[in-house]
């Protein structure tokens, strides 16, 4: 082993990766985040599972080409509101990282959120604290080591097994889950295969790569040098206050009045999960997880200094300017967020449970006189949007003395399912108007659509 690099904090200085054990943290910031992760593995774990409206909270019904989120439903021909939901998810995640930095990843990201809430946990029922863990890194290979490291793993892979199989559920539904696990892989390989290669990819995740994905593998991760300016607050040691640091000395001692208040614990880098030392300024690889604010004001209550040597601050504070919220950046993505969603939100308000289009057989006759009368044929595409079935009637307004002929007049339609209804229409030659129109109501919601048709002939 040759000691960590001074380039990143999870390698060493010859480049192969150094393996962290980040000590366990107490504080006002670890409670909030153990009652996020609490919430938040709830939430991921449970989300394709709680119906909403009849289906799944969250779920893309690949086979189906449906999207099922919070009550709404989304069809192949809804891509655009689903495209306006991600912007302005996007959007609001550039808003809150020039803010606030990267407080996505070290409080909600499903990386940190599993990591820190459900693996890191069961290692340390494993493996005990770090001097624990670390001693045991170090131990020669024996019967003891070898059965942790196996029950370790075997419990890790249960979980990941588990969480693979709700990673499936999002792209089949819980029933069908179900119906597959009892069946067996034989007969449902698909499935069965996309399940396997999630739980190997969280199990390597969670067992070896850990903060690498977060250091060299996230492009949210590789984007903050480009998000931030001086001005976002940022988890930041205050140098000023720190500086010089040295070990803590009795107080009368001739050179303490020349200290800082950092004693040079380093608890703040033990702390880490990314293994960096915040006292070297702010890095790209700092997840605004706060364990070293934490660990850093329990050190200065023990001191019996003020806490926040470790705390939220921009460079520019820092640097001795005032804080600067609203910048030009930040009023950009929040103003893209807001109309990106503020359309979205417009757009579900607006959206009419259904769909009613007219489609003219192609390469059919677009009219046909037959005496003094001119007959148009068309037919009505009908689409249910809604979670439930529907029953929808079809009719024509046309002048008098059309004959009009639905095929079916009242369609009874499942939830996202869809019917064409024949529809002809023939007037007087010579009375025939540029248009009629189509009338379609649901008789659930008593939603009417009238769909103008142009009514085609002969030129006059
Ligand atoms: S925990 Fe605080 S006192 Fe200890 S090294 Fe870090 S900044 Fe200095
Ligand atoms: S420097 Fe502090 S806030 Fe940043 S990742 Fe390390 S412990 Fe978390």
């Amino acid at each position: 082993m040759s000691g960590p690099s001074d380039v990143l904090g999870s390698m060493q200085a010859d480049g192969s990766r150094l393996r962290l054990q980040p000590a366990d943290v107490r504080g006002r910031f670890m409670n909030w985040r153990r009652a996020a992760f609490a919430v938040l593995v709830t939430f991921y774990v449970a989300a394709p599972f709680i119906p909403v409206g009849g289906h799944p909270m969250i779920q893309l019904d690949v086979a189906r080409r449906r999207f099922y989120f919070f009550g709404q439903t989304f069809n192949a021909q809804d891509f655009w509101l689903v495209l306006l939901l991600t912007l302005a998810f996007a959007f609001g995640l550039l808003l809150v990282t020039a803010w606030r930095g990267r407080v996505w990843c070290g409080w909600a990201c499903p990386q940190t959120v599993f990591l820190e809430g459900v693996y890191r946990p069961l290692e340390r029922l494993f493996d005990g604290s770090r001097e624990q863990r670390l001693k045991l890194d170090a131990a020669p290979w024996g019967a003891s080591k070898v059965l942790r490291r196996v029950s370790k793993f075997v419990v890790f892979l249960l979980v990941s097994a588990a969480i693979a199989h709700t990673a499936t559920a999002l792209f089949v539904s819980p029933r069908e889950l179900w119906l597959m696990i009892q069946e067996g892989p034989g007969l449902h390989l698909e499935a069965f295969l996309l399940t396997l290669g999630f739980t190997v990819v969280l199990q390597f995740n969670f067992w070896w790569f850990r903060e690498q994905f977060c250091v060299v593998l996230c492009p949210y991760g590789r984007l903050q040098s480009v998000l931030h300016d001086e001005h976002s607050v940022t988890v930041a040691y205050r140098e000023a206050r720190g500086e010089p640091r040295g070990k803590l000395v009795k107080l009368g001692t001739p050179d303490a009045p020349q200290r800082g208040d950092c004693i040079d614990c380093k608890r703040c880098v033990v702390v880490c999960p990314t293994g960096i030392d915040i006292r070297k300024g702010l890095q790209m690889e700092c997840l605004a997880c706060t364990q070293c604010i934490d660990a850093c004001d329990e050190v200065m209550d023990k001191v019996h200094k003020p806490r926040g040597l470790i705390g939220f601050a921009s460079q520019a504070e820092l640097a001795g300017a005032a804080r600067k919220t609203l910048r030009p950046r930040v009023l950009v993505y929040g103003l893209l967020m807001l109309v990106t969603g503020g359309v979205l939100v417009a757009s579900l308000a607006l959206r009419t449970p259904f769909e009613a289009n007219v489609i003219r057989t192609r390469g059919a006759m677009p009219y046909v006189v037959d005496g003094d009368v001119v007959r148009n044929a068309f037919e009505v595409h009908l689409f249910n949007k809604r979670p439930e079935a529907a029953t929808f009637t079809v009719s024509l307004r046309a002048p008098d003395g059309a004959q009009v002929v639905v095929g079916t007049p009242e369609v009874h339609l499942g939830s996202l399912s869809d019917a064409r209804v024949p529809v002809s229409v023939a007037l007087p030659l010579a009375r025939r108007p540029q248009q009629v129109v189509l009338v379609v109501t649901d008789t659930s919601s008593g939603t009417v659509k009238e769909v103008p048709v142009r009514f085609l002939g002969p030129a006059q």
